[in-house]
């Protein structure tokens, strides 16, 4: 089996820039022989879960949190920090699973966008979390005219999930986003926010106010369980043993859980930062929305721009994707991908008006790691097969719109011992035996 876990000395995201004190936290010198549930991933995946195990809980579990490097180190800290609605890819859903099943998911995104901010508002999480509308935006009219006909039929047939949905048509595109040659926009709430903030920011108060044993710098070598349900963790530290585990692991979650190989594959894309040199002659018009932004060559970049005038910009693939070993089974997170550096440093200029001889310029580039799974969906609820062992995993280029939540459910499934149906997480995550059959495929 090929060697799927985080690598050191990984590229430094622009949201690794303001580290927390917690950032590499061990509670104890030693790790416990023994406790209730172990998470593994101190991502946005873990550190919520762990948040609705403990929060609020009169006889809370002992938990321990075991993550390879630091706090957030992985894909969390290094995304877009952009929660959108996938309305825009509402039909293929529709098609693979039905109308109810589109809905179910579209509303869930939706609620845990007001579920996000909520949490940052009651725990006053200093995360930046602005609540907006992303607009997605094309040049290409054959993708404008799908966009079109798509939002018509959606119309037509009376779902209430677009309400919140507003197509823009040739006419005004281009003025309200600020696109040039915007031939459509579809706009939809979103909210964008510093996830490593959120993240570190929520597990502070955890460590503060409960019995939570975080362990950095402690990476998971194997799990394996004996015939009572007990399982044991193994790290270069020691083991542990516990009743519960929670893979949080996300890409590198088949480097542990052998069911997962080939299922959840680790998929490497690029991210950048840009930023607008503070002495310009020609300061550029600062953005309220953010972006997707589909060429007509069928590629997409999303582009979400800062309060403080920064502007993230991830994509790129056009420039690399058809090296499918630069990015396709690949772990390393250590290096860029430098193919991408020259479309970032032009794609503000080339594409918003106003930015033409704004000096934009790339501060910061990175590379992070998805898990992508062969029906672009995540893997959620128990590992199938295993009693004691769950898994929130595979979230492909879009769990920020989805973890909270999930976390939520998985808890409750903990928590309460409630079977995955009745936890709140769309049923088109569960995952099952049959869903671990396809490998992926790109
Ligand atoms: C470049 C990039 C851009 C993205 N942009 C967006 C976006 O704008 N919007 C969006 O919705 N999604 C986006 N995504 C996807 C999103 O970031 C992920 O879906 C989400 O962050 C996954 O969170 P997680 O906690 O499950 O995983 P992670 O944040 O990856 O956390 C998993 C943690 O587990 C740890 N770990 C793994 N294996 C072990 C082990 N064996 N032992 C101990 N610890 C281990 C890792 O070190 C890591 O910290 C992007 C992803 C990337 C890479």
């Amino acid at each position: 089996m090929d060697k799927i876990y985080p690598v050191e000395n990984a590229t430094v995201p622009y949201w690794r820039s303001e580290l927390h004190e917690i950032d590499s936290y061990r509670s104890t010198a030693k790790l416990p022989e023994e406790c209730d549930v172990i998470i593994i991933g101190a991502g946005l995946s873990g550190v919520s879960t762990a948040h609705f195990l403990l929060d609020d809980n009169p006889s809370p579990p002992s938990v321990v949190l075991l993550e390879a490097r630091q706090i957030c180190s992985g894909a969390t800290g290094r995304n877009g920090g952009h929660l959108m609605m996938v309305y825009p890819y509402i039909d293929k859903i529709t098609e693979a699973y039905g109308a109810g099943a589109a809905r179910e998911l579209l509303l869930f995104e939706q609620a845990q966008v007001f579920a996000m901010k909520k949490t940052a508002e009651k725990e006053e999480l200093d995360c930046d979390l602005v609540l907006t509308r992303v607009c997605e935006t094309t040049q290409s009219q054959e993708i404008a005219n799908e966009r079109r006909e798509g939002y018509e039929k959606h119309r037509r047939a009376g779902l209430d999930y677009i309400d919140d949905v507003d197509f823009i048509g040739p006419k005004f595109a281009e003025m309200i986003s600020g696109v040039k040659g915007a031939k459509a926009a579809i706009t939809v709430t979103a909210a964008q926010l510093w996830p490593y903030k959120f993240v570190t920011g929520l597990l502070a108060k955890l460590i503060k106010r409960t019995s939570i044993n975080v362990q950095t710098h402690t990476r998971v070598i194997s799990v394996s369980s004996d015939q009572n349900g007990m399982n044991t963790v193994t790290t270069p530290r020691g083991s542990i043993r516990a009743k519960t585990i929670i893979f949080a692991t996300n890409a590198y979650t088949s480097g542990i859980a052998p069911e997962y190989y080939q299922k959840i594959v680790p998929t490497k894309a690029a991210n950048s930062h840009i930023h607008v040199p503070k002495n310009t002659a020609y300061p550029p018009p600062h953005l309220s929305h953010t972006y997707g932004l589909s060429y007509a060559n069928g590629y997409r970049d999303y582009l979400i721009p800062r309060p403080d005038g920064g502007v993230i910009c991830g994509g790129g693939k056009h420039t690399y994707g058809e090296q499918k070993e630069l990015w396709f089974n690949v772990c390393d997170d250590s290096t860029v991908i430098e193919a991408t550096r020259k479309h970032f440093e032009t794609v503000m200029q080339e594409n918003f008006i106003g930015w033409e001889r704004s000096g934009a310029e790339v501060d910061y580039l990175w590379s992070g790691i998805i898990g992508t799974t062969a029906d672009a969906l995540p893997h959620c609820g128990k590992v199938p097969g295993k009693e004691n062992q769950f898994i929130l995993a595979g979230f492909n280029g879009a769990g920020m719109p989805h973890i909270f939540l999930i976390a939520k459910g998985i808890a409750k499934m903990v928590r309460d011992r409630v079977p995955f149906e009745e936890c709140g997480i769309p049923r088109i995550f569960k995952s099952t035996e049959e869903r671990l059959v396809d490998k992926v495929n790109c």
